[in-house]
């Protein structure tokens, strides 16, 4: 490796404002405490309007109610608080660069092992080529994640990052989940901080927040034994935001979990972002059974999907932005989910390896087009707001883009 790892300084300003951080006042007037029919629901908006947190037990109470109008309508009040109609997309593409990994996580239909059938590797050079094609449609982000690469060394990372930044300058490179970064400081016996330095260094923008699964030993035994467990996935976030690397958020949801378990990871991811702040947003995935190891599971439900992204944004109060990933939720339910505290439906994606609705060898061209979302945002009665990876306003004219 090239880089000088003393050379990069720490993060010194606050990486997230307290504006970010704060859940503002609602609106009174966008709940109605008389309308709500489940009795369970009611002290939980009378928290809500006096801004106090929602504990273990509300969140268990908003997940078992039956009063999918009240929960929309406590969802959507805060979302309208934070965001009012403002509802946000971008446009980029993601690379997968490789299936190839060491592990074998029982949800996952997209590992492989080196020679079994659909095993792949991308050169530098074709993720050269994706990047070119992406800015020539204007992409604004490549959102880069693979499986675990047995032999590929940690150089090959940092140069590909490095190639990367210097072709498209323009382009925020969002790359690698807290599993990918766990295994470059292995291959490279680096600590997890000196890794983070290199790639950052290298061009790195942010991190995605893949990986984190369910915040729980028992499942983590059962289904993804072997990855990083909770508080390694937790402890490289704090040191990305420590050094001033802001970083996404998930929770993979509807295979052994229970919704207490959900409960505990959310609770997880908002101590975090107390103690040491730089989660932008959370993407609940809805797990798709098709082709993995769990395929014998039914997967969520519509209710289930729309449940879980209501509750994600009335517990993390101090995350300003719900994404529905509409890859997992399909963009349908994406679409509902506006009202259902949801503030953002990603971007335009285009190829996408890792879970596909057909099984391991269906089809990886998944886009939407930004005609279409923006057309599903304003049907919706929201405002379609493009932004980049930092959530700030992009505008466009014929010749290209800039931050607003
Ligand atoms: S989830 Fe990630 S780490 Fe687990 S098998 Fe799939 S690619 Fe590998």
């Amino acid at each position: 490796m090239t880089t000088s790892l003393a050379a990069e300084p720490f993060a010194t300003a606050p990486l997230m404002s307290a504006a970010e951080l704060q859940s503002p006042a609602l609106d009174p007037a966008t709940i109605s405490i008389a309308d709500i029919r489940d009795p369970a629901l009611r002290p939980i908006a009378i928290k809500l309007l006096a801004r106090e947190r929602l504990s273990a037990t509300d969140g268990m109470a908003l997940f078992e109610t039956r009063d999918l109008h009240s929960l929309g309508m406590l969802a959507g009040s805060v979302r309208l608080a934070r965001h009012g109609r403002n509802a946000f997309y971008n446009i980029n593409r993601h690379i997968n660069y490789s299936n190839i990994c060491a592990l074998s996580c029982k949800f996952c239909e997209f590992h492989r092992k080196r020679g079994e059938e659909g095993a792949y590797e991308y050169s530098a050079e074709k993720i050269f080529e994706m990047a070119d094609q992406a800015a020539l449609a204007g992409a604004t982000e490549l959102h880069i994640v693979g499986g675990l690469h047995p032999w590929l060394p940690f150089n090959w990372y940092t140069d590909l990052l490095t190639h990367l930044r210097r072709r498209h300058p323009k382009l925020h490179l969002k790359c690698f989940t807290a599993i990918e970064i766990d295994h470059f400081s292995r291959i490279a016996r680096l600590s997890v901080k000196e890794v983070l330095i290199a790639l950052k260094q290298a061009g790195l923008g942010s991190m995605p927040g893949g990986g984190a699964e369910v915040f729980d030993d028992r499942v983590h035994d059962e289904v993804f034994k072997g990855k990083l467990r909770s508080d390694g996935w937790l402890d490289i976030h704090r040191t990305a935001h420590e050094l001033g690397l802001r970083t996404n958020a998930t929770i993979l949801y509807g295979h052994i979990e229970t919704r207490r378990e959900r409960i505990e990871h959310l609770i997880k991811l908002r101590e975090l972002q107390d103690a040491a702040p730089g989660f932008q947003c959370i993407i609940p995935l809805s797990f798709v059974p098709d082709g993995s190891e769990l395929a014998h599971l039914p997967g969520p439900t519509g209710l289930e999907d729309i449940k879980m992204l209501a509750v994600s944004r009335l517990m993390l109060d101090n995350f300003p932005h719900v994404k529905a990933f509409w890859i997992m939720q399909t963009m349908k339910l994406s679409q509902v989910s506006l009202n259902f505290g949801v503030d953002d439906l990603d971007g335009t994606v285009v190829w996408y390896d890792i879970t596909k609705r057909e099984g391991g060898l269906g089809n990886r061209h998944q886009e939407q087009t930004v005609d279409n979302i923006r057309r599903l945002i304003v049907e919706a009665g929201y405002l379609p707001v493009e932004r980049d990876t930092l959530y700030r306003r992009v505008e466009r004219n014929p010749t290209g883009w800039h931050i607003a």
